[in-house]
């Protein structure tokens, strides 16, 4: 295998990455699976009630319109089978190959990388493209004893359908996107459920509803499915002003989220645990109409105080009280930094990555990172958002990767290298426009932080300003190679 370039996972952004590869007239690609089947982490997670919280019609492909969901905002099952149904059209099955998780990425001073594999195998190509995304490693907390639970325990992204949990005892670790998504659905079947909270997330009203199969039928009438996406987009993007230009107008979202929980949450008590104390936007903003009625139920308890040991039966919390549970479930996220920064890739002059984000992981727009030829990101560092759609930003990196392809082309260079000077005036201006934002001054700590405090992981702007200037690869912000 030989192939002119190599994808490395099939979730939204390799399957995009491909796609696009395919209608510009590149043929000679592999996509690099680890697991058996395509779709990343809407093949992953299956927790029960997963669903996406950005409206179907605006997450997914723009190109791959679809009339057909069920609802607003789609179960996991949907997207999946939407993933699995663009592979299938787009001709993209000759390219998988499953089972194949990449280990090492080596660039030669011939222009080329050498790719090796859990296989055992090594290839080389001209062009790597990651498609690997932050959110994949599970994250445990580190509770003493945790080892010791003679139960069955289980991160959400690794839900174990084999464990029944009706009737069970069962403790939840985590209040994030997927806890008050799974939740409520676990609710009602368990004999109690301790929630351990450390930070209450905000939560708004999710518009969710089943989508009539008068309106889907509607929505193929030519032009009306992009209406629709469009009418989301804008009304997501405006969201935006909040986030990118002045915290302060984040309080009508608290505001909402304020009355919310007022309306869902009678018990005073309750509702102060669940009143966070930092501003809106700071963490990702959950949408749920479930997630509180839960909470009020009599076999639901949250506690406040931190989990501090775990034995073989209970867990201790930070009060002394010893809490007999059956099972534990993990809501407690991913490890996004470190899902970047472990990997094994050394570019130019022998450099590893790790080395050449030693002061933090960072890239040009988030595609590509000096010393690394020819490498390109998906969803890399910063171009994470709060507030739309990852996949218009996938989008949006899918055609800047192939406009320096055309680049190569073009001039007969062998490989592409972001200038240093053009990627560190980039992140310089970056950050100094993240300094003052919600993410950094909004009081918490969150997964978009790294652990000196960097926002290594949202771009801070309107998703426009991302595709305007993502539109043309800028040459003179690049070393040809030839
Ligand atoms: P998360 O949002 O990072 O939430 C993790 C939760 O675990 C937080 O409540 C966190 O508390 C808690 N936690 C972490 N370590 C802990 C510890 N040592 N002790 C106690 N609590 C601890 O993770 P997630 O819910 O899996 O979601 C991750 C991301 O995936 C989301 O932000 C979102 O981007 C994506 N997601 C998307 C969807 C979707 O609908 N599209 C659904 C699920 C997830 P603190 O807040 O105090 O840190």
């Amino acid at each position: 295998m030989r192939p002119g370039i190599t994808i490395i996972g099939s979730g939204f952004a390799g399957l995009g990455m491909a796609i696009k590869l395919k209608k510009a007239g590149y043929h000679d690609f592999v996509i690099l699976e680890k697991a058996g089947s395509l779709g990343g982490t809407w093949r992953d997670n299956t927790y029960p009630g997963c669903a996406c919280d950005v409206p179907s019609h605006m997450y997914s492909f723009s190109f791959a319109l679809n009339p057909g969901w069920s609802r607003m905002f789609s179960p996991q099952t949907e997207i999946w089978d939407y993933l699995r149904a663009c592979a299938t059209t787009y001709g993209l099955t000759p390219h998988f190959r499953f089972g194949r998780e990449v280990t090492g990425l080596e660039y030669d001073e011939a222009g080329h990388w050498r790719v090796s594999t859990t296989d055992g195998e090594t290839f080389t190509t001209n062009a790597v493209v990651s498609g690997v995304g932050a959110l994949h490693v599970p994250s445990f907390p580190e509770i003493p004893g945790r080892e010791s639970f003679r139960g069955p325990s289980f991160h959400s992204a690794e839900w174990d359908h084999s464990v029944d949990l009706t009737g069970k005892r069962v403790a939840v670790i985590g209040t994030g996107a997927s806890a008050v998504q799974f939740v409520p659905r676990i609710a009602e079947r368990v004999s109690r459920l301790h929630l351990f909270q450390r930070t209450p997330p905000w939560v708004q009203n999710r518009p969710d509803f089943p989508i009539s199969p008068r309106m889907r039928a509607a929505l193929t009438v030519p032009g009306a499915a992009r209406a629709l996406r469009n009418a989301i987009y804008w009304a997501l993007e405006t969201r935006a002003l909040g986030f990118a230009v002045d915290p302060r107008l984040m309080k009508a979202h608290e505001k909402m989220a304020r009355r919310h929980l007022a309306d869902q949450v009678p018990d005073r008590a309750l509702r102060a645990k669940l009143t966070p104390d930092y501003t809106i936007g700071c963490k990702r903003i959950l949408l749920s109409n479930d997630y509180y009625p839960a909470l009020n139920r009599d076999n639901v308890e949250v506690i406040t105080e931190a989990a501090a040991e775990i034995r073989e039966r209970s867990i201790v919390d930070s009060t002394g009280r010893e809490i007999e549970v059956d099972a534990i479930v993990y809501g407690t996220g991913f490890k996004v930094v470190d899902a970047l920064n472990d990997q094994w890739i050394v570019g130019r002059g022998g450099q590893k990555i790790q080395d050449a984000w030693r002061n933090g992981v960072e890239a040009y727009y988030g595609i590509t990172t000096a010393g690394f030829p020819n490498l390109f990101f998906l969803l890399g560092p910063n171009t994470g958002l709060g507030h739309n759609s990852v996949v218009f930003m996938i989008e949006s990196q899918v055609r800047y990767v192939i406009d320096c392809l055309r680049l190569l082309s073009k001039t007969g260079a062998r490989a592409l290298d972001v200038r240093p000077e053009a990627q560190r005036a980039f992140n310089a201006r970056l950050q100094s426009r993240l300094h003052d934002l919600v993410w950094n001054e909004g009081g918490c700590t969150s997964w978009y932080l790294d652990e000196h405090g960097v926002n290594r992981t949202i771009w801070p702007g309107f998703t426009f300003e991302y595709w305007a200037r993502t539109r043309r690869v800028r040459p003179e912000a690049y070393e040809l190679i030839r």
